[in-house]
């Protein structure tokens, strides 16, 4: 038995001596730190120690893994982050490969803000120099782990950023997400808002972060989605600075744990990442060794006659294949603007703006420059292919669009006005050697050539938007119209720039629309201004009394259909020498001819008494004038807003703002303006009318039919009446007069029935009901005919 039981070690001894010498054949470690569970160079005995490894973390045994668990505090997730992360595991679940561009990225940002730091304090960089992203996959265990040397987190860090959600855009991206109906939807709304770091969840079923920031001691986050733990790390400090995140990887993600394919994550979304990425790879290799396992007798021959070992002069070597495990670099960190334009693939310029936008499509539009004079600097900027969901809600509240850098260390993304409101939609990066590095951010906001280099950005994106071409440019403007027209409004130095960019409606097409350069090429031989109608819509503005005229005469009319195009064209004081003139205003004049004024002035005349009567007596404080008017021709008066007063789309915007001050003295201005009421001589309605007050000016009807005349004009031109019940009260007046229903004849009383006990008398009761109610409609039939007719 005991040589049995001898032979049988023997044969256990020499399997393992078989499988080490095979192994070590052709596997060898390089390096020795976090790699040591990579270590190819395996004895038996490390294979069943790695076992036991896989319910171990990271070098603690299982009971110190116990004692850890009961010692960690426990919390759970804001209900905010419960949500997200059920909806980015529902809604990702096809494109799980996005977290590690993630934790790439949150690792990227945290050396980023470590490299500012030092720019101030000496000490930040003291204890880990290095600034890098390593990442290594632990086969064995299927645990995927990615270390930064960024900042790190203190454990109120971890507990705070890895448990509540503070961005304020976050409950409304929740909603969006909620109701998005595509994948495409989905993805795109990740794209604008980015997930970070709960998109672990989507491969992994257990987290583990493990972080130490200059200001602490090394803590240890863990979570499995449900709640999350913090425990202070009883290995100590062995990160000096940073953060490790290790994904225990769920079954189905274990392909993330193969090199070639974190090697393709990284070249496909974090290429442009400006710190160096490494990967913990073995690769094969044939070097010379020692032939310290050759045969006996050549073993023999190396050793001299006192048995020492073979001359150093002449070694024995043999080729061998090994296996070697290193960190290799895969990324690029030189900056892509630092390059130049000729030396960058177009295809380059749309990955980089992937990689930090995180949006899905390609850019509309890019421009590469390096700006030179009073200070240079580098800069790319994109225009996104659709605009920010959130654009104007946030308008001028968010910046986070333009990345900026001194000298390559990136500063932040988050200067305010780095471009002016209106193009907040920019994308991009900007990079100049003349700002200094060593102040605060505060500092370097209010530092002059800043102010320089915004100058610059504005003329280079108004450049770029100018060259789009016209396929492009229609996509431009659709997402980005109201953006032109506020900078317009806002931006006096670059108006001009900017009403080449406009665009608008107009009488010349019914689909396209119309550059203002575009109108005045087209002008008639002697007009002299560019004529607008603004209204709700096309169909409104188009049948509006005051454009009756201008297309009879054939000139073409703007057609400012938004609420914004308005007040636009209003901070235009006017185009290439052109000045604007409103169809809705006073001051419109056609024909300007001798014969034409003779004719005027009799036409008043005749109206005189007619008019003063409308304005002292029939419309008395509901007008600042009358006037005869040229411009109509189907209706019988229109209503305008004297030349400093609001047009009717004017005073329906403002008093539709919600943010309008109440008692802003100067809205109150403008909207109690009297209106000047243009009356059309030719109108058979204006004829009688005349007519009735020359006969009598004290006829009840004739003011009625004034007033309601004066009303219509009001809705009309696209206000709104005072008094909307006096306005109804007169219309039925009118109505009873052309039906010749007599003004004084009484409502018909209708009788108080007894409650009735019986029920088949309530059931005639309803039926004379139903009855009656069908009159009504007979009746509403014709008072809608009585009103055409009217
Ligand atoms: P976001 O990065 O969009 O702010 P995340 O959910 O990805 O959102 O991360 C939340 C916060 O956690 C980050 O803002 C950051 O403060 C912190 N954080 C995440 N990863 C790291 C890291 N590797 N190093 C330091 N802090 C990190």
């Amino acid at each position: 038995m005991g040589s049995l039981k001898h032979s049988l070690i023997f044969i256990v001894v020499f399997a393992v001596f078989a499988h080490c010498q095979e192994v070590e054949s052709d596997t060898v470690t390089v390096e020795e730190d976090i790699g040591k569970s990579r270590d190819g160079s395996r004895t038996d005995d490390e294979v069943v120690s790695r076992e036991e490894e896989a319910i171990k973390l990271d070098g603690l045994s299982v009971a110190q893994m116990k004692e850890l668990q009961e010692k960690a505090e426990k919390h759970t997730f804001q209900a905010e982050v419960d949500r997200m992360m059920k909806l980015i595991i529902n809604s990702l679940y096809k494109n799980k490969e996005i977290f590690l561009r993630e934790l790439i990225s949150n690792a990227s940002d945290a050396l980023d803000k470590i490299r500012f730091l030092s720019l101030t304090d000496n000490s930040a960089l003291k204890d880990m120099p290095e600034l890098s992203i390593r990442i290594k996959a632990d086969k064995d265990n299927h645990v995927l782990h990615v270390t930064d040397t960024g900042i790190g987190m203190t454990k109120e860090d971890l507990i705070k950023n890895l448990g509540t959600i503070a961005k304020s855009g976050t409950s409304e991206f929740l909603k969006k997400m909620g109701e998005a109906s595509s994948p495409q939807e989905t993805s795109d709304l990740i794209g604008q808002f980015g997930v970070g770091f709960y998109s672990s969840f989507l491969v992994a079923d257990k987290v583990v972060v493990t972080s130490k920031h200059n200001n602490d001691e090394q803590y240890i986050w863990e979570s499995d989605a449900s709640t999350f733990s913090v425990v202070l790390d009883p290995r100590g400090n062995t990160l000096n600075r940073g953060t490790t995140v290790s994904l225990h990887l769920k079954e189905e993600a274990h392909e993330y744990l193969e090199a070639h394919r974190i090697k393709d994550l990284i070249k496909k979304y974090s290429q442009f990442i400006n710190f160096p990425i490494y990967l913990w790879e073995s690769k094969l290799e044939t070097v010379d060794e020692p032939d310290d396992v050759a045969e006996e007798p050549k073993s023999e021959e190396v050793e001299d006659e006192d048995g020492k070992v073979e001359d150093e002069s002449e070694p024995k070597k043999k080729k061998v294949e090994k296996t070697i495990w290193d960190w290799v670099l895969t990324n690029e960190s030189k900056p892509i603007w630092t390059k130049k334009p000729s030396e960058v693939q177009e295809s380059d310029y749309f990955e980089f703006y992937r990689s930090f936008t995180k949006d899905s499509e390609s850019p509309l539009a890019y421009s590469h420059f390096t700006a030179e004079g009073e200070v240079t600097f580098n800069s790319i900027l994109y225009i996104p292919r659709t605009s920010p969901v959130d654009m104007f809600q946030n308008y001028g509240k968010k910046y986070e669009f333009i990345k900026m850098f001194v000298r390559r260390v990136f500063i932040t993304d988050n200067f305010e006005d780095m471009v002016p409101k209106y193009l907040s939609f920019l994308r991009g990066v900007v990079d100049s050697d003349d700002l200094p590095l060593n102040v605060s951010r505060e500092t370097l906001q209010q530092h002059k050539l800043l102010k320089v280099i915004k100058k610059k950005l504005v003329r280079k994106a108004l450049d770029m938007i100018k060259k789009l071409n016209e396929e492009d440019y229609k996509t431009f403007w659709k997402e980005y119209s109201t953006n032109m027209k506020l900078g317009t409004m806002e931006d006096p130095s670059n108006r001009t720039r900017l009403a080449k960019l406009l665009r608008f409606y107009s009488s010349n097409s019914a689909t396209e629309f119309t550059s203002l350069a575009e109108y005045v090429e087209r002008m008639k031989e002697k007009q002299e201004h560019i004529y607008f109608i603004a209204g709700t819509s096309r169909l409104e503005v188009e049948r509006s009394p005051f454009v009756e005229r201008l297309l009879k005469k054939g000139y073409e009319v703007l057609y400012l259909v938004e609420a914004v195009d308005e007040y636009c064209i209003q901070s235009l004081p006017e185009f290439e020498g052109k000045k604007f003139q409103n169809a809705a205003k006073e001051g419109l004049k056609l024909d300007e001819s001798e014969k034409a004024k003779e004719k005027r002035e009799e036409l008043v005349k005749e109206f005189e008494p007619m008019m003063n009567w409308l304005k002292d007596e029939a419309l008395k404080d509901k007008i600042e004038k009358v006037v005869i008017t040229e411009r109509l021709t189907t209706s019988p008066c229109a209503l305008v807003a004297s030349s400093f007063g609001w047009s009717g789309n004017m005073e329906r915007i403002m008093k539709s703002q919600a943010y309008q001050k109440a008692n802003d003295a100067n809205n109150q201005f403008y909207a109690n303006q009297k209106k000047t009421l243009e009356i059309n001589p030719y109108h058979p309605l204006i004829k009688e009318l005349r007519r009735r007050v020359d006969e009598s000016m004290q006829d009840e009807t004739t003011k009625d039919l004034a007033v309601v005349l004066f009303e219509t004009a009001t809705l009309r031109s696209g206000y709104s009446v005072a008094d909307s019940a006096e306005f109804a009260g007169r219309i039925e007046r009118m109505l009873r007069l052309s039906l010749k229903v007599p003004l004084d004849e009484q409502i018909e009383e209708v009788e108080d029935l007894e409650d009735a006990e019986d029920l088949e008398e309530k059931d005639e009761d309803v039926e004379d009901e139903d009855d009656k109610s069908s009159e009504n409609i007979k009746d509403e039939h014709e008072a809608h005919r009585a009103e055409d007719e009217l």
